[in-house]
């Protein structure tokens, strides 16, 4: 351990600028490379911009090798910058595609001012710690490990905490860059995945329920840029399905800006399948006008598949042999990220992401409209073709499709709620 006087320190430091409030993040699926790395980038920032947009503060960003560095606006003093990087940090929490979000402070390429700077974050904070030193410039003079040695003498030299590798209470990171060192304490995840975006569009079959916000929610993480869709029994039903899917929508639109709701009174076309005699099928064939209609609206968006929350045997109606049924009435790929989770599982989710609460309110759901005393857990497509000939139901997809209402969802207040952590 190099020791270092306490003076000499304090005399550098004077020459030394003081330490520059940032947000250090870490990308997720850092295997990618050449073009998708860069497009993951340029998408990435793309949305950090657009994250940050509300906040009423500028960002300044900077691309590093595996880093990207978020700076609030020059010429603002320490404090104001201090709080625009604790909001920046906040808001980064919910963007997909990173996968650390590091509230740090940036130093001068000097071990001393990174040890400086180690020594104020560790003040006030009880406990034993660790240091994590680690180089992207391998040329500076020192090793990781003294470094690290430098920083953690230093601390207990000012605060007396003792160290432990193991346990700590709190670990001090300093990362050495090419030209300035970042220094952090603990940092916390970030959603990981991929940017939204980057696996192109989709349109999710948005119901009042839990388990369709979780599946727009895991898709958003694998990229897909989601549009929505709600189905309300209207006019036989109030428009309180309508508010539900509205409220989800906002929470869901924390992880991707500019998010889109298309509503569509599905009652009386409900009313028309029953009428066709759809019988013990109703569930199905209700299911597949809406996929037929979400179809329609997906061209609209350029989306090029639907999201549906179903899970194989929660219900009657998502036996195998039914969510084939379903595939069969529309082209476009029908992507089920639940599929194979418990529904302790999706709640579990829906708590994290925030839309259990909305899910939870009361509303009556158009499917409850018209159910027959049992579902068929065998739906034959054949059966279902001639139900659906009896209504021209192509052109019936249409009808409601260009009769939906589109409402452009207005981002939550961002700093009212804290962003759901990972675990
Ligand atoms: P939950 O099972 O928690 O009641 P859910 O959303 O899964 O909610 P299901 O009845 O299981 O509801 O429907 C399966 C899937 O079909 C949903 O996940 C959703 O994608 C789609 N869906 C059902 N009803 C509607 C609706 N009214 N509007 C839009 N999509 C719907
Ligand atoms: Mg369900």
């Amino acid at each position: 351990m190099t020791a270092v006087p306490a003076v000499a320190l304090a005399r550098e430091r004077a020459s030394l600028p003081d330490p520059q409030p940032c947000v250090l993040l870490k990308l997720g699926e850092v295997v990618l490379k050449g073009r998708n790395r860069q497009q993951f980038e340029r998408m990435l920032q793309n949305n950090i911009r657009l994250a940050v947009a509300g906040l009423g503060v500028g960002v300044r960003l900077w691309q590093r090798d595996g880093v990207l560095v978020l700076n609030p606006p020059a010429g603002a003093g320490p404090a104001e910058s201090a709080r625009a990087a604790d909001l920046i940090a906040g808001r980064m929490r919910s963007v997909m595609g990173v996968a650390r979000v590091c509230r740090a402070v940036r130093v001068a390429k000097d071990a001393r001012a990174a040890a400086e700077a180690a020594g104020e974050l560790a003040s006030g904070r009880p406990g034993p710690f660790a240091v994590k030193a680690r180089r992207r410039d391998k040329r500076f003079p020192m090793s990781s490990a003294e470094l690290a040695a430098l920083i953690g003498s230093r601390i207990q030299e000012l605060h007396g905490n003792p160290v432990n590798l193991r346990e700590p209470a709190f670990t001090i990171h300093a990362e050495v860059d090419q030209s300035e060192i970042f220094v952090y304490v603990d940092g916390h995840a970030g959603q990981g995945g991929l940017p939204v975006g980057m696996s192109g569009r989709g349109m999710v079959l948005l119901s009042g329920g839990i388990d369709s916000p979780v599946a727009a929610y895991r898709m958003m993480r694998r990229g897909l840029y989601c549009g929505f869709v709600h189905f309300s029994g209207m006019p036989l039903t109030g428009p309180e399905s309508v508010y539900k899917a509205y409220a989800l929508a906002r929470r869901l639109d924390e992880f991707q800006r500019g998010s889109r709701l298309f509503v569509v009174a599905f009652g009386r076309a409900q009313q028309q399948l029953a009428s066709a005699g759809s019988g013990r099928l109703q569930v199905v064939a209700q299911r597949r006008l809406m996929l037929r209609t979400a179809q329609v609206l997906a061209r609209r968006l350029r989306a090029e598949a639907l999201v549906t929350g179903d899970s194989l045997g929660q219900v009657s109606s998502q036996t195998l042999a039914n969510l084939a049924a379903l595939d069969e009435a529309v082209q476009l790929p029908i992507l089920r990220p639940l599929v194979g989770l418990d529904k302790s599982e999706i709640m579990a989710e829906a708590r994290r992401i925030g839309t259990f609460e909305v899910s939870q309110l009361p509303d009556q759901d158009c499917c409850s409209l018209l159910l027959p005393r049992q579902v068929e857990t065998r739906a034959r497509v054949a059966d279902l073709r001639r139900i659906e000939a009896r209504l021209d139901i192509g052109e019936l997809a249409e009808h409601l499709a260009a009769g939906a209402q589109e409402y452009r969802v207005a981002p939550e207040t961002v700093t009212a709620r804290p962003a759901p952590a990972r675990a």
